[in-house]
């Protein structure tokens, strides 16, 4: 009984991954096919400084609506485009279309923002990056003061000497660098001061339970000490509620992210957010 068990259970797990992987081939050719039929967007989330609750950037997020399938979310297809290879492609498609609309709104009330782009490990391992966002920048005439990127821990300490230099090399071009998702990566703080970083980004798994969790309170406390002693500039992400807010605000948060003032918006619905409602905030 015991054999026949295990072979069903077998053949179970066989079945699903064989499933799982026909799924992520589907997912691998159908992302070839959305680069070609222009099936990706871009969506803005706000990020609002603490002390004038103003908006002061925006991270772009792409997204990708499938004929079919419909919304398809990045965490179940950005995965699948790093590890083929089709994230070079489509993260620079990302950078010239925020590099796009950045000159579309040079004549509106978004015209000082600051956008920041994801970017992957094998954006920077095996693309020349450098060289794809001069281009992006160049071709709309964008400074790099409206330019930030966005990392994860564990990108930085890959190959750690050659990270240093590009992160270097976007830094003597005036681009910002954030930290993202950080505390997440289990690599060593002395990174901290050894790249050429603006800002970390606290993750929304610390933010999330915050105000019922003393552990995660304790996290973002000293995330927020340190980082005023290293002169870092920290972004909460994930922030939906009030109590969260007040807190990060009392421990000296310079911006947050989150449900609680914007999800991610069209460009369109990003315009009429900023130019009529920031001033009327019940926060401000
Ligand atoms: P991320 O860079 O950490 O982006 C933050 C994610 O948190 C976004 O999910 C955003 O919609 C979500 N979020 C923001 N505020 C809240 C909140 O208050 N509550 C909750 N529950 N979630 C919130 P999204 O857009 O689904 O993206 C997921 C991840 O996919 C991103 O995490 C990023 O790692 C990746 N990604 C998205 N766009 C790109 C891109 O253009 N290039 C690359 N390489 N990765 C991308
Ligand atoms: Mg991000
Ligand atoms: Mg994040
Ligand atoms: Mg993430």
């Amino acid at each position: 009984r015991a054999k026949s068990a295990g072979r069903n259970t077998h053949k179970f797990y066989s079945d699903t991954m064989r499933i799982h992987s026909l799924h992520r081939l589907d997912i691998e050719n159908e992302l070839r096919e959305a680069m070609n039929t222009k099936q990706f967007q871009l969506y803005y989330q706000p990020k609002v400084d603490l002390k004038s609750w103003s908006v002061v950037g925006v991270e772009a997020l792409i997204r990708w609506k499938h004929p079919e399938r419909g919304w398809i979310s990045p965490s179940e297809f950005i995965p699948i485009a790093e590890e083929s290879g089709l994230i070079v492609p489509i993260g620079t498609w990302v950078l010239k279309e925020a590099c796009r609309q950045i000159k579309a709104w040079r004549n509106t009330a978004l015209r000082d923002l600051r956008v920041s782009v994801n970017i992957s490990s094998e954006q920077i391992y095996t693309d020349d990056l450098l060289l794809t966002v001069k281009d992006a920048m160049a071709s709309n005439t964008i400074g790099a003061e409206s330019l930030e990127l966005e990392i994860t821990e564990s990108l930085l300490m890959r190959d750690v000497d050659s990270t240093v230099q590009t992160l270097n090399e976007f830094k003597e071009l005036g681009l910002a660098i954030s930290i993202d998702d950080f505390g997440t990566g289990y690599s060593s703080l002395s990174y901290l001061t050894r790249f050429p970083i603006d800002t970390l980004k606290i993750d929304q798994s610390f933010v999330r339970d915050l105000h019922i969790d003393n552990d995660d309170a304790a996290i973002c406390a000293a995330i927020l000490a340190m980082a005023r002693k290293l002169n870092l500039n920290v972004v909460a992400e994930g922030v939906e509620i009030d109590e969260q807010l007040q807190f990060l605000r009392g421990h000296g948060c310079n911006q947050i992210q989150g449900y609680l003032f914007s999800k991610p918006l069209p460009p369109a619905e990003l315009l009429a957010l900023i130019g009529d409602n920031v001033r009327k905030s019940a926060y401000a």
